[in-house]
């Protein structure tokens, strides 16, 4: 069993872009907008914020209140950094509180600056075909990287996702096709998840179910991709049992260090993109 080691391989990313951002003089730039202080969503931010500073991104936090603010200033507030030329990505971190309506935000951002590649054109654009993807979401991004880091051509491949969400489970099955492999998405409804995932090559699992995915539904040398966040007692875990998978696993991901990072250097390649592609409008 090999870890695919998310921590190592996003380094390397990390790496890369300080490079890059140390020849530009005007400095790209990540607006994050927070509505309420989830406390994940904190953590999450938090790391997004270090690792802006460690390869070179101006980093700006604007915080709203959760009781107070609206959909429609919500979306004045992204309207008002669509049009603000040093602010080169918008990010919305979700969960956003309930009565605020996430679609119309998402619809608001401007397509070139939305560096979570959430916008239905960046999503539209992720499931045409390889050549289009470079807004694709952080963590289907992130996923895509890691593999190919370690050499694993997806191509031929049976892949059985778990997990439908718009930000995950959709464009990574749309990101696996566009790779030549054969993706099926299981969901909440899925009547038998077994069935799917016992002679999957691959699985990716996006739930947010701690020990939904069990070694007696996995066949031998399976490659599995563990996205889950769940904090249990205080430690974060993922969504499959590591312990017991791994031993059948050829590989693997762990959490934390593994697909985690990988999202957040996927975010700060999105950004660089998006400043260049503003510097070629
Ligand atoms: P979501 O809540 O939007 O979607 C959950 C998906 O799981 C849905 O498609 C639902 O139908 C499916 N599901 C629920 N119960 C199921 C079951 N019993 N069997 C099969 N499918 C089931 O979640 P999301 O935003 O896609 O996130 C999923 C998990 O990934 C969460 O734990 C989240 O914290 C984590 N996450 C991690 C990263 C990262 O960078 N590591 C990024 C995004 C999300």
């Amino acid at each position: 069993m090999k870890i695919l080691d998310g921590k190592l391989v996003s380094s390397f990313i990390l790496k890369k872009i300080t490079g890059e951002v140390c020849q530009l003089s005007k400095k790209p730039k990540l607006t994050v907008i927070m509505v309420g202080e989830d406390p994940a969503s904190l953590v999450y931010v938090r790391n997004k914020k270090r690792a802006c500073e460690q390869v070179g991104i101006l980093w700006e936090q604007i915080s709203l209140d959760a009781k107070t603010t609206t959909t429609e200033n919500l979306i004045k507030e992204i309207q008002r950094l669509n049009s603000d030329k040093q602010v080169n990505g918008i990010l919305v971190q979700v969960p956003l509180p309930k009565h605020i309506y996430l679609p119309e935000v998402i619809k608001a951002i401007n397509p070139y600056k939305d560096v979570d590649g959430f916008h239905a054109y960046n999503l539209g654009k992720t499931v045409l075909s390889m050549q289009f993807e470079d807004f694709a979401p952080c963590t289907p991004k992130g996923i895509i990287r890691l593999l190919e880091h370690y050499d694993i051509d997806v191509r031929g491949m049976d892949a059985t996702v778990i997990g439908h969400s718009n930000i995950v489970g959709k464009p990574v099955s749309a990101m696996l096709l566009n790779r030549g492999a054969t993706v099926t998405t299981c969901h909440i409804d899925t009547k038998d998840l077994k069935n799917h995932t016992n002679n999957a090559d691959l699985i990716v699992v996006a739930v947010g179910k701690a020990g939904l995915l069990t070694a007696d539904m996995v066949k031998k040398e399976v490659i599995v991709i563990d996205v889950g966040m769940n904090r249990i007692n205080g430690n974060l875990i993922g969504d499959c049992d590591f312990e017991k998978i791994s031993k059948k696993a050829s590989y693997i991901t762990p959490v934390p260090g593994g697909v985690g990072p990988m999202t957040v250097a996927c975010l700060m390649e999105n950004t660089l993109i998006a400043y260049k592609k503003q510097l070629n409008q």
